[in-house]
């Protein structure tokens, strides 16, 4: 497994239907990354957590072991249930470093970069921009847990100015504002990037991408030309080397009469490099958000997570309320050449999801109707496998599309 994601609430705006509000686990090499944490997230993640545990799961999720959460935008359906998690996680006596990203309005991202952390943010900036909440959850977390207790949180926002990423890394513990010059790197070799969707508020989705993969080396090659351990691990860690040719080619031992330099390039040892895989996460966003489209069509995707808060009957409310209809989600999909789309952040008019699963399935071939819980495994080559919780194990749904 390359990539796993954990799809742990489904609902739109509040719990209904049995379904619980966003929040998503991505698991990518060591690495765990939440995507938005809705209301009660960290009881849900528990509760996969001993699914996973008691099905004796190949990869296992806690909020101990989280090294990013990724926030798609301030509304409370998407992260209401941050504050109680990092309290747990102070409580719980972490050591390890944690990442949070959060888009911000771009005038918060102005005056962040003018007037430091205390800044006074402009009307503009909306009450549930994430800024704000910031600052709420910075006073009672600091006031809950010492500052040598704490552990190691870096905050990092990004905004979009005429198009363009801004990041900041904000220290509220030393009150200090830096603007970064290059995307953090959160999850080592892996990329995790924002691609910005069109909401009330200022938001984004989250893509994952594995890290490509160094093609075979060739021990064939090198057995041949008998190199030393140490010239092969050079090789094989991509760097060059130069050995003496002899006239026996068995040796590369130096000799007197016909000795002469050859240089043996790392990148003829290797085959040809694998790309990583991708799964993208939209949290809220109306239909065909540009700048989604344009990003996403860079880079193969192998699952787009796409909210789908309506069906086509509907159609004017995500109009006016910047949702996508199951439809719209799958258009998306098929814009992008995204492989496989699964559905989430469903409204409670869905008991079932049988009419925006239909209607999804008219704009794209491979549709999955997402429920709490599910999980889904990329293979190195691709291949998707989708899981289901039922009576508290994980079974594979054979035939999903
Ligand atoms: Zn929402």
């Amino acid at each position: 497994m390359e990539l796993e994601a954990h799809l742990l609430g489904t609902s739109s705006a509040r719990p209904a239907n049995g379904r619980e509000v966003s929040g998503s686990i991505v698991i990518v090499g060591k690495y765990q990354i939440a995507i938005d944490a809705g209301e009660g997230f960290q009881t849900r993640l528990k509760k996969q957590a001993k699914v996973l545990k008691n099905a004796k799961w190949e990869s296992r999720i806690s909020h101990t072991r989280l090294d990013v959460i990724a926030l798609t935008h301030g509304h409370l359906d998407h992260c209401w249930g941050v504050l109680p998690m990092l309290l747990s996680m102070g409580l719980d006596c972490r050591n390890s470093p944690l990442s949070v990203l959060a888009p911000l309005h771009h005038d918060a991202y102005h005056a962040l970069a003018k007037d430091g952390m205390d800044a006074k943010m402009p009307d503009s900036v909306p009450a549930v921009d994430l800024i704000n909440q910031m600052r709420f959850w910075w006073e009672l977390l600091f006031d809950k847990i010492s500052s040598e207790e704490m552990f190691p949180i870096f905050w990092y926002t990004v905004s979009w100015i005429d198009g363009e990423e801004k990041w900041l890394q904000l220290d509220p513990q030393n009150s200090t504002v830096s603007q970064l010059s290059a995307p953090p790197k959160p999850i080592g070799p892996h990329s995790l990037t924002p691609h910005q969707t069109i909401h009330s508020v200022p938001s984004c989705g989250w893509r994952i991408t594995s890290a490509d993969r160094p093609g075979k080396f060739n021990a064939q090659r090198s057995a041949e030309l008998s190199l030393s351990d140490n010239q092969i691990s050079k090789l094989a860690n991509g760097e060059d080397i130069t050995i003496i040719a002899t006239s026996d080619a068995s040796s590369s031992a130096p000799s007197a009469n016909s000795a002469a330099n050859e240089i043996l390039l790392a990148s003829d040892f290797r085959g040809p490099s694998t790309s990583g895989v991708s799964i993208l996460i939209t949290g809220d966003t109306g239909a065909e958000a540009p700048e989604l489209l344009a990003l996403a069509k860079a880079a193969p995707l192998n699952l787009l997570i796409h909210e789908s808060t309506y069906s086509d009957s509907h159609q004017s409310n995500a109009i006016n309320y910047l949702h996508s209809t199951s439809r719209d989600a799958a258009k998306v999909a098929t814009q992008i050449a995204a492989e496989n789309l699964v559905l989430t952040h469903y409204s409670s008019r869905f008991v079932e999801t049988e009419i925006p699963l239909t209607e999804a399935r008219e704009a794209h071939p491979r549709v999955h109707a997402g429920e709490d819980g599910d999980i889904f495994q990329i293979e190195r080559d691709g291949s998707l496998k989708i899981f289901r919780i039922s009576d508290g194990s994980p079974f594979q749904i054979l035939e999903p599309f």
